[in-house]
């Protein structure tokens, strides 16, 4: 007892320490609103008009960017349907053998049932171990989660969460609002900026004359750091968001960046994009109005992919879960998007330029997707 008792300690308190950097960030916003309303807007600004529209522009991008934030953090990540995991039968079939190749045969028996197209670097079925399931395609398991997590993009420590399929897109709506949140910031601080700086810099030298151009005050304290710490926010976040932008314009993760996934054909680094707009659709949805909003509008249902689907042999294609269409179920009884595999990727199919379709026009039903023998001209 003893044993478990001191790790269930040990993992209690790293659970508290996960949380150190998302409470970071928090004083961090929470002192930034302080300075920026009450010190700048309120303290400094003489202006009626200009003190309103400061403040009216700057609540809607706070609300934006902590809505954004809330989102990323406290989505839980989506696992991977019952389908995936080990019934109790195969488990105990896989346990009594102890040859990898014919623990290899069980699971390539058992993925024939499934979408699944991607595998490991040898070739195998990528299994999870930990989690007893068959990974779904760009599912990963995260140690720090230690689930397996569909579209892992990577586990995130400000955020204290993982960024996945579940919640990628309001990880980049986090990333445009902060980044719009210290642009809007700088941007209004730097006469003020200039102002203090120049009083503070002569006031070193004749301290008393130019103390009445601004008021001396702690409002010159939190006006200068405002606008040092919002100006080196903006860079950092402008570098993220612009790789992860290229992420999405590309179709990949970034532990896909990192290492391209493998295919029964072979590695393709370029194996899930749809072309540009239909990637960018995949993650934000196919309407415009939902795009800005924190609220989930993705296509798909996280656990297989288009690009995917259309390869499959007939033979896997026409398996129990190539054609059910909706009411998703994930393992921990969590429903699945509202948006169902079928309707929200078919979508993603038709109506695109990049396409050679040979004979979609007589498929009406919805397993269809997934049974064409279609083409993918990759857009370059
Ligand atoms: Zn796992
Ligand atoms: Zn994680």
């Amino acid at each position: 007892m003893a044993p478990s008792g001191s790790r269930s300690i040990k993992k209690g308190c790293q659970r508290v320490l996960y949380w150190i950097p998302v409470l970071f960030i928090a004083l961090i916003v929470a002192w930034s609103y302080y300075a920026y309303v009450f010190q700048l807007c309120i303290e400094s600004i003489e202006g009626i008009a200009e003190k309103v529209i400061y403040l009216l522009v700057y609540h809607v991008i706070f609300i934006m960017f902590v809505w954004a934030y809330w989102q990323t953090i406290f989505t839980r990540p989506m696992n991977p349907l019952k389908e995936f995991h080990l019934s109790y039968s195969d488990k105990e079939l896989l346990e009594r053998e102890d040859r990898g190749e014919s623990q290899q045969e069980i699971l390539r028996r058992i993925a024939k049932d499934l979408p699944i197209c991607t595998r490991t670097n040898s070739g195998a079925i990528r299994f999870c171990d930990r989690c007893q399931l068959l990974k779904p395609d760009r599912c990963h398991h995260c140690s720090v989660c230690d689930k397996c997590i569909l579209k892992m993009d990577h586990h995130c420590p400000w955020v204290n969460n993982c960024v996945g399929f579940a919640n990628y897109k309001f990880f980049m709506l986090f990333l445009a609002y902060s980044l719009l949140y210290c642009l809007f910031i700088t941007a209004t601080d730097l006469q003020y900026f200039i102002k203090f700086w120049l009083a503070g810099g002569r006031a070193h030298f004749r301290l008393r004359e130019y103390r009445n151009g601004l008021p001396d005050t702690q409002a010159k304290f939190h006006i200068l750091f405002l606008f040092f710490s919002a100006s080196t926010f903006s860079v950092s976040l402008a570098s993220l968001l612009t790789y992860h932008c290229w992420l999405v314009c590309k179709n990949r993760s970034t532990l896909e960046a990192v290492r391209s996934p493998v295919f029964r054909h072979g590695t393709d680094k370029n194996g899930f994009s749809l072309g540009l707009s239909k990637n960018f659709c995949q993650v934000f949805g196919d309407e415009v109005k939902y795009w800005p909003i924190p609220i989930f509008s993705g296509l798909g249902d996280g656990c297989s992919f288009p690009a995917c689907l259309v390869n499959l042999d007939v033979e896997q294609a026409a398996s129990p879960t190539g054609s059910t269409p909706v009411n998703k179920i994930a393992a921990d009884g969590r429903q699945f998007p509202s948006k169902p595999l079928r309707e929200s990727q078919s979508r993603l199919l038709t109506s695109t330029p990049s396409w050679t379709e040979s004979d979609i026009a007589t498929d009406k039903d919805r397993k269809g997707a997934s049974n064409q023998a279609m083409t993918i001209e990759h857009e370059a």
